[in-house]
């Protein structure tokens, strides 16, 4: 087996949304900069960032419950919805700069306008929700959104989910305009196309296998290419986008703020629906709470989704346990993820999480009747036949030793691991997820090149508007920010079943 040796400014691994997000930030910072990309798969976009493996969901904080938490006071704590709206807001301004200056194609491609609602049953969750509602409706973040227990209201709202309810039924919603679906697969594509017609060099099909920091202070990978044969490539700077195969890549960089982590995969299922009769019924994401017990990642939601031109209606997803970190991955990936540096925390995080694990193959192993029962509490008459099931990405979760949670805690959102001289980051978690790629890629580049941040203010400015400011805090620009993005992106709010219809007449 021959060896080939190739030098660059910056390697991605990995050709997901993270890796595809960062490249097109650079590509406008750094122009001169040669970048490459090593993506294991023969495609972009094919793991969880694909259409098929994640729910496509814009979290803008506008419908998912577990963003905003009761206190024991009893009021509810929408901070962190308030810094996910505003995570979100910087991902909508730089694809509006991709799309106003033709550097990505056909907006309705990879983001639709769709209303988004949080929908509860039972006299304790409507109280809740008709407190968030009080606390959320008042933010400018989230003006717009409207509550109703009233079932007339609701089935104008939601037809489908109201269609042969008892009259003592009690539920209640709250309905935002303004939240999107999202096909991040179609934008990664997008963004790489792009990439390619500026000179950075994709290679599917090509598995980094080892990663050694040199004498130099760069970085030498071994690559095994399509051919088989072995490759080295060697760059300044490495960004590990390897989604659920990034915990590995990143042991093997040895760097030391990548020790004493672990991941615990959680794998998803989806139910989607076959019967165009039913489909068009629908027009929302309904995000609904979690059951006691459950991972936040598994809150049930009924969606309405817009790939490849169609509208199609997905359920769930139901988590589940796989020892798999990526959806193509090894059933070896979990054991061989154990290290001595890691032993004693994944030691404690299985210990602390027994509960979950056992909720997890539980639910692996429930029967597709069983799973039409979660469904019929959307949809009371949900028929087995018109609903077929499909098997959604991984999410391996961070297990770290924290001064909250003590040894072995599982986290359940995304976080930037970097060496401590820039030269190496890795990106773990994956919640809120595609979402506030934006947001994380900005974190990255602070992080690893802080010698440029400031020379890069002003084009980063120009792309991200709201870059270093609080949206809440600059109501004026909030106001300028949502009308230029849902102009740049054609979102209409008040007429998103219009572009849904012109959309779909393509
Ligand atoms: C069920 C589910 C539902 C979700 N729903 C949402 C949602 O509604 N909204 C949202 O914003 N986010 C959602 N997410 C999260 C979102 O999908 C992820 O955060 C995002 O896609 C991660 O992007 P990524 O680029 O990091 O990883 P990926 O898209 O997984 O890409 C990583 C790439 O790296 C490649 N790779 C891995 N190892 C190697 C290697 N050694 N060599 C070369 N290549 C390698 C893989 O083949 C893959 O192509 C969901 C995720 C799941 C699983």
């Amino acid at each position: 087996m021959s060896e080939r040796q190739q030098q660059t400014d910056i390697i991605l691994i990995g050709a997901g949304i993270m890796s595809a997000t960062l490249g097109t930030l650079l590509k406008e910072l750094a122009p001169d900069w040669n970048i490459s990309v090593f993506e294991k798969l023969g495609k972009a976009g094919e793991e969880s960032s694909n259409e098929w493996n994640n729910a496509g969901t814009g979290h803008a904080a506008l419908c998912e419950l577990n963003y905003t938490v009761e206190k024991p006071d009893g009021s509810v704590d929408i901070s962190k919805a308030i810094q996910i709206n505003e995570q979100f807001q910087l991902s909508m301004q730089f694809w509006s700069y991709l799309v106003n200056n033709k550097l990505i194609r056909n907006p309705q491609d990879f983001i639709m306008p769709l209303p988004h609602m949080s929908m509860v049953q039972g006299e304790k969750d409507v109280a809740f929700l008709k407190k968030r509602f009080e606390a959320m409706s008042g933010n400018p973040l989230f003006e717009g959104m409207e509550f109703s227990d009233d079932p007339e209201k609701l089935k104008e709202w939601i037809p489908l989910i109201m269609h042969n309810r008892q009259a003592n039924e009690q539920i209640a919603a709250t309905k935002i305009d303004t939240g999107t679906d999202v096909n991040f697969g179609a934008l990664t594509r997008n963004l790489f196309e792009h990439l390619e017609h500026h000179n950075v060099k994709l290679n599917y099909n090509h598995t980094v296998n080892h990663i050694k920091r040199k004498n130099d202070g760069s970085w030498e990978l071994k690559i095994r290419n399509d051919k088989g044969i072995v490759e080295r490539h060697s760059a300044k700077f490495v960004f590990i986008g390897g989604g659920g195969g990034s915990l590995h890549l990143l042991q093997k960089s040895g760097i030391p703020e990548g020790k004493r982590i672990g991941g615990f995969p959680v794998s998803g299922i989806f139910m989607v629906c076959n019967n165009p009769e039913v489909v068009e019924q629908h027009h929302a994401k309904v995000y609904g709470k979690a059951k006691v017990g459950a991972p936040p990642m598994s809150v049930p939601h009924l969606d309405t989704r817009f790939i490849d031109n169609k509208k199609s209606l997905l359920f769930g997803p139901f988590a589940g346990f796989s020892p798999k970190f990526l959806k193509n991955g090894s059933m070896f990936d979990l054991i061989t993820s154990v290290k001595p540096n890691n032993l004693t925390t994944m030691l404690a995080a299985g210990a602390k999480n027994i509960p979950l694990t056992k909720y997890l193959i539980e639910q692996v192993l429930q029967s597709k009747e069983k799973r039409m029962n979660e469904l019929r509490e959307f949809i009371p008459n949900a028929k087995i036949e018109d609903w077929d099931l499909v098997v959604a990405g991984q999410r391996v979760q961070v297990i770290k030793d924290t001064q909250a949670g003590g040894k072995g805690t599982l986290q359940f959102g995304t976080e930037v691991i970097s060496a401590a001289d820039g030269s190496i980051a890795a990106l773990l978690g994956a919640s809120p997820g595609a979402s506030t790629a934006v947001h994380v890629m900005l974190e990255v580049m602070k992080r690893c090149f802080p010698q440029r941040i400031n020379e890069w203010e002003q084009k980063i400015k120009e792309m991200i508007p709201s870059y270093g400011l609080s949206l809440l805090k600059n109501p004026e620009l909030l106001r300028e920010v949502h009308a230029s993005t849902s102009e740049a992106l054609g979102l209409h709010a008040n007429a998103p079943k219009q572009a849904a219809r012109e959309a779909l007449s393509v």
